[in-house]
């Protein structure tokens, strides 16, 4: 069975910045990660370098922002009063917004005197990305995960 389209897949990952050593992600020390393939629960490129891919395959490749999370946008960053911010504020630093699609993470992009920049680009926007991945295995995915767009795990019932 190779990876397509509506197979359940369950990966190890690492994934590193070029030219560095510096993981910023990796499943190594938890469950592998498993998801349904063609449904748009993973970033484009990263589904399209492991179709065809077999369960004990190992596979390398870099993304660039285009199959990643994207360039930043600079109309994402908005200014917002500094007093609607706790005083010990600091660039970096990451909150969560509500909007009409849902929670919305922000991170503080500049603080200045009356106002703060706050930025809602993705923390992994802009950014090529190296990945290393395991196929750990391989199935068919149900009707009902097909019908909802994800996969319900090994039990049937995640969320
Ligand atoms: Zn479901």
């Amino acid at each position: 069975m190779k990876i397509e389209k509506d197979k359940v897949v369950t990966v190890h990952y690492t994934g590193t910045f070029p030219n560095s050593d510096e993981i910023f992600d990796s499943s190594k020390d938890r469950e592998p990660m498993e998801f349904l393939v063609g449904h748009n629960n993973m970033i484009m490129g990263f589904e399209q370098e492991l179709l065809g891919a077999q369960k004990g395959e190992k596979r390398d490749f870099t993304l660039i922002p285009e199959q990643a999370y994207g360039h930043r946008n600079e109309d994402a960053i908005q200014e917002m009063p500094k007093d609607q911010f706790p005083p010990d504020l600091e660039v970096g630093m990451m909150f969560q917004a509500q909007s009409d699609q849902g929670p919305m993470q922000f991170s503080i992009n500049e603080i200045l005197e009356e106002t703060v920049k706050i930025d809602f680009n993705h923390p992994m926007a802009g950014k090529t990305l190296q990945f290393s991945v395991d196929v750990i295995s391989i199935r068919d995915a149900t009707e009902e995960e097909i019908l909802h767009g994800h996969s319900h795990g090994a039990n049937g019932h995640q969320h």
